[in-house]
């Protein structure tokens, strides 16, 4: 099939390349011309294992190409994605749609011939009836059908998650538009990923309700393991034990510093202000958000309490800075709350991080990026484990910290505590 991508970020370049994988011929579109011109020489603008290796060979095959002229693509293509950002709007916990009415304000310019036009980006309920209505002002309605395909890829394993889902969700109530893109999707389902045909409306708010509830089991469990550390339990047995029911499942029961990232803060902010438009209460949702929001806190105050109640002046080690490993996104890590209150706190930071320097420290004056991991744990009172990147899970820190004595605080739980306790290091974890 012939396919335009449109916003060419983590799902748009994920979905072109693995869209091209499959046989099929992608253009992807961005309006970043810059972006657009390094893909065609083969550089790839964020860090995801694996896919500069896909996008090289399909882009060698000639079934991936990227361009910015998006009424060319549009021509050359009967299936338009859109994957741009829908971030939330400033000081507002609603969905910013502009970049979404943009591109379809030109799609609508450009067609020509019958389109099957789907959001895949994540856009709050009924968006899809208004973009329908949009497009038929100025055009027939038998151009185009406007459908959602909401994409729940994670970052860092991105490949593996569009070809492997669990699921795929067409929200589309034409059956012959349903057909063409049972179609699209055949050579996944028939490796066993489910195909779910629904209404648009319930394709849409089936990627909020999942993202919030995901949000909402992270969140849960992190405010049991403040329990657990008040009662001294080990916040893994209870994870391991409430995981063993097959009801709960053990996945996203991980505590942690909180969750972070280009989709969990912003979604479950943005079906909250859904919500309110319909006047609905989400007390859940809103509890997860609070809780969340918070998380810093917490840790800030278990931070000052290890270092007994002084940390002006100390030296941290922040191993870690992304919201998630085998990923270089900083939106909405939880590093970027805890690193600016430990430095105003007066600490003095080295963080490294596998993906590279981070732009949002730069104004900090004590917040310096380190290339090795030994650079940043030499002279460090403390050494905080903040995302549990493999090349972490291995280290040796009584060689790595030149002093004496010194603290870990290992906010993923990656470490064992009766080893580390063993070695004579005062360690710490979460919710143990
Ligand atoms: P992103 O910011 O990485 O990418 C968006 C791209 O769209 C950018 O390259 C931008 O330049 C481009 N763009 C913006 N306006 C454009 C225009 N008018 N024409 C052409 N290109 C334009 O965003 P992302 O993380 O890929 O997310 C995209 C959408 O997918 C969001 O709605 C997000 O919620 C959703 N989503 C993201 C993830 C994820 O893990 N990142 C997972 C599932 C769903």
């Amino acid at each position: 099939m012939k396919l335009c991508i449109i916003g060419t970020g983590y799902v748009g370049l994920v979905s072109g390349a693995c869209f091209s994988d499959l046989g099929n011929n992608v253009i992807c579109v961005d309006n970043n011309v810059n972006k657009i011109q390094n893909l065609q020489k083969g550089i790839i603008p964020i860090y995801e294992p694996g896919l500069e290796e896909l996008v090289q060979k399909n882009y060698k095959a000639g079934r991936l190409n990227f361009s910015s002229n998006l009424k060319y693509a549009i021509n050359q293509s009967n299936i338009l994605f859109i994957c741009v950002g829908t971030p939330n709007k400033k000081k507002s916990y609603s969905a910013d749609l502009s970049q979404i009415y943009k591109v379809v304000k030109q799609i609508r310019k450009y067609i020509k011939k019958f389109k099957i036009i789907i959001t895949k980006s994540t856009v709050p309920v009924t968006t899809g009836d208004i973009l329908e209505k949009l497009i038929s002002q100025k055009k027939s309605k038998k151009l185009f059908e406007v459908v959602s395909n909401p994409e729940f890829l994670r970052e860092g394993e991105a490949i593996r998650d569009f070809m492997f889902p669990d699921r795929i969700v067409i929200g589309t109530d034409k059956s012959r538009v349903n057909n063409i893109l049972k179609n699209l999707y055949e050579p996944i389902t028939k490796r066993g990923s489910k195909y779910l045909n629904t209404s648009r409306r319930a394709a849409e708010l089936i990627k909020y309700s999942s993202n919030a509830f995901l949000a909402t089991k992270i969140s849960y469990i992190n405010e049991i393991s403040n329990l657990c550390e008040k009662v001294g339990v080990n916040i893994e047995d209870v994870s391991i034990g409430m995981g063993l029911d097959q009801r709960i499942g053990s996945r996203f029961l991980r505590a942690g510093p909180g969750y972070g990232g280009s989709c969990f803060p912003k979604d479950t902010r943005a079906i909250l202000n859904t919500a309110k438009k319909f006047n609905i209460s989400l007390s859940i949702i809103k509890s997860t958000v609070l809780s969340n929001n918070q998380r810093h806190k917490i840790l800030f105050d278990k931070i000052c309490k290890i270092m007994n109640g002084n940390i002006s002046k100390k030296k941290i080690a922040f191993l870690g800075v992304t919201f998630k490993p085998n990923t270089d996104d900083m939106r909405e890590s939880p590093a970027l709350k805890l690193i600016p209150k430990l430095h105003k706190n007066g600490a003095i930071i080295s963080y490294y991080d596998p993906s590279g320097m981070k732009n949002n420290f730069v104004k900090y004056k004590n917040v310096n990026f380190v290339n090795k991991i030994s650079l940043a744990c030499k002279n460090s009172d403390l050494v905080i484990l903040h995302t549990e990147w493999n090349e972490f899970r291995n280290l040796n820190f009584k060689k790595l910290v030149k002093k004496n004595k010194f603290v870990i605080y290992d906010m993923r739980n990656i470490y064992s505590h009766k080893k580390k306790v063993n070695r004579n290091i005062n360690y710490y974890g979460i919710g143990r």
